[in-house]
């Protein structure tokens, strides 16, 4: 059976599923997940644009484009929670904030992360056994 996830935003008002394993699973320290997210560095699991689908509320869906940056990020009309966010490459970006709080507060072993992206450009050192990669 393939790899399956269910996520909604905090009131219930979109949930997407994606399908298959993450092409990316880790914590990236770039610069613009920073600037355009405000964090430190961004825990995510990474899967393509075409494995992720809307099951409900696409119509409280919002896209917010960076001004510049080929960016977006997607979030609840109703609540403001932030479902996802897109790369340059178009992928779609779901925190493991949100991957824990539908999941009962755990992290699946399928979705941990397995590398630091972009560690070069980092504001926190992170003192763990995972791979850092420039
Ligand atoms: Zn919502
Ligand atoms: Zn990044």
């Amino acid at each position: 059976m393939a790899e399956s996830y269910s996520f909604s935003c905090d009131c219930g008002a979109v949930e997407f599923t994606v399908k298959g394993a993450p092409k990316v699973r880790g914590f990236c320290h770039c610069a613009d997940c920073r600037n355009f997210l405000k964090v430190p560095y961004h825990s995510v699991d990474v899967w393509e644009k075409d494995q992720l689908t809307v099951g409900k509320g696409a119509d409280r869906l919002v896209e917010f484009q960076h001004p510049h940056k080929k960016m977006k990020r997607f979030f609840c009309s109703e609540c403001g929670d932030t479902l996802f966010n897109s790369n340059s490459a178009d992928w779609r970006v779901v925190s493991q904030l949100l991957v824990r709080r539908n999941n009962g507060g755990e992290l699946p072993d399928t979705l941990a992360p397995q590398n630091h992206f972009h560690y070069g450009e980092r504001i926190v050192d992170i003192d763990d056994d995972l791979p850092k990669r420039a």
